[in-house]
């Protein structure tokens, strides 16, 4: 038997998105399945992940508002602001 190819929780971290989405090749959906099979913290992240998904797609089948993606440009400046490089 072939030893396992693990992820560090690193790259499993990486590739989440991807994973929830789908996204992922054969052999790395079966890399971040397994990590997550193992590893209680990603396996908890990725469950976070997915109900935050899960919310969003709820969200999706609302009317957005009209400002909304204004909404999220002025959250995203003022953020941007407080944690700014720039001085
Ligand atoms: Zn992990």
């Amino acid at each position: 038997m072939s030893e396992l190819r693990l992820l560090a929780c690193e790259e499993a971290l990486k590739l989440l998105a991807a994973f929830l989405d789908g996204e992922l090749g054969g052999d790395e959906q079966d890399d971040v399945e397994r990590h997550l099979e193992r590893c209680r913290s990603c396996f908890s992240r990725a469950e976070f992940e997915k109900q935050l998904k899960a919310q969003l797609g709820a969200l999706g089948r609302e009317p957005v508002p009209a400002d909304f993606g204004e909404r999220i440009r002025t959250l995203i400046a003022r953020f941007d602001r407080r944690t700014g490089t720039d001085r």
